[in-house]
């Protein structure tokens, strides 16, 4: 069993423990918080070892009446890897901490790519980092995560000329109040590209790709449109095919009538996701349209856990001789990643009432 530490239990760490506590070979060896709010009560509900991140706040969650396991050089000495999940630019102030003990760690995609050895997304390039000798691997942003997920199966599959992407980024999570805008569009950032576009790169470093950015008021999900001028011409079917083939990816179907994010989390509440999370890409089947070598689609980016698979796979690919597939496969498996099964049932419902035929448009 693989000890794996989490510092950091926000929003990905408790997704990321959750995770690891799920995988048949993984086990939480604790997680690190700085202050003993209500996260860390439920990390101490769910049973796993809670440290004090910082010596000095340990009396805190004394009186907060959180038991304390230790302190976050404890917890990385229990462990055989930690993913840092801190505040974007505290896991680099923390990679002294893990070289001291050698112990791997991953890093986020708030942190720069040279906080680490190697980016890292599943698809992309995970045999790259299983074979290289990187300890220290950054899985990069939800957005992304998003992009590489699809960009990789259509350059395999018809090549890539030229990739376009709009961001329409979340204010914030729903879990932060201090987060805006809250009644504004705003061009973030202003400059063009923006810098996912070069993130992408540090997964897929040929890929031609432009981004620009904008946020809005909204915390559920992000939204892209993207543009591809593909290096052969295809047709839409053919991508709906290439990409409904993703197990990362959520082709949705036509006939459920999904207007937005606020649908898709409902979608995934629904099935009865933790925490209504959406760990694929969703893809409006309905917005695939070729024009000549142009490919257009919408897609929507659960910002909260689609990384949460990835960094899964990363600590596969840095500890051990698992291969890309199995990985992938094993961790789809423990989580319950993809809505294959119930989009089927579902289908066959609608065909028997005679409404629609097809679970896909
Ligand atoms: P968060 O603020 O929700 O959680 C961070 C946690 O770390 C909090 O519990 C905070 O108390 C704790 N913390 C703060 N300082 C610490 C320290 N010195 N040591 C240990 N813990 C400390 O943040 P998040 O949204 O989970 O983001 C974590 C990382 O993941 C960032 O790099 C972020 O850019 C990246 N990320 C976030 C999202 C997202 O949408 N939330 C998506 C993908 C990647």
């Amino acid at each position: 069993m693989l000890r794996v530490g989490v510092n950091g239990y926000g929003t990905i760490g408790k997704r990321v423990a959750d995770a690891v506590a799920a995988q048949p070979d993984m086990e939480v060896a604790g997680v690190a918080k700085t202050t003993p709010n209500f996260e860390a009560e439920a990390a101490h509900r769910r049973g796993y070892p809670v440290h004090a991140a910082r010596e000095d706040g340990r009396p805190a969650f004394a009186d907060a009446g959180i038991p304390v396991a230790g302190d976050l050089d404890d917890l990385v000495a229990a462990s055989d890897i930690v993913v840092d999940c801190t505040p974007a630019g505290v896991g680099a102030e923390n990679r002294a901490v893990y070289e001291a003990h050698d112990t791997p760690a991953l890093y986020q995609g708030g942190e720069d790519a040279d906080v680490a050895d190697a980016s890292f997304n599943a698809r992309a390039n995970y045999d790259e980092v299983a074979s290289g000798d990187a300890d220290h691997v950054r899985v990069v942003s939800c957005n992304t995560t998003g992009l590489s997920r699809v960009l990789t199966p259509l350059e395999e599959a018809y090549g890539i000329e030229k990739a376009r992407a709009t961001l329409v980024r979340r204010g914030g999570d729903p879990s932060q109040p201090d987060r805006g805008p809250i009644n504004d569009i705003l061009p973030d950032p202003i400059t063009v590209p923006s810098h996912h576009g070069p993130d992408v790169n540090t997964v897929l470093p040929e890929l031609a790709i432009d981004t620009m950015g904008v946020t809005v008021p909204a915390t559920l999900m992000h939204l892209h449109t993207v543009n591809v001028t593909l290096e052969t011409e295809a047709d839409a079917a053919a991508v709906k095919e290439t990409l409904g083939g993703e197990s990362r990816v959520f082709m949705v179907p036509g006939d459920a009538r999904v207007a937005g994010p606020a649908h898709l989390k409902e979608y995934a509440q629904d099935a009865g996701r933790p925490r209504g999370d959406l760990w694929e890409n969703c893809v409006w089947s309905e917005s695939v349209s070729v024009e000549g070598r142009d490919l257009y689609f919408f897609q929507a980016i659960h910002q909260e856990s689609d990384v949460v698979p990835e960094n899964i796979d990363a600590i596969r690919a840095v500890c051990t001789e698992t291969e890309a597939a199995e990985s992938v496969v094993e961790t789809n498996r423990a989580l319950g990643v993809g809505f294959g099964d119930e989009t089927d049932e579902r289908s066959a419902v609608t065909d028997g009432e005679g409404v629609t035929a097809s679970a896909d448009d």
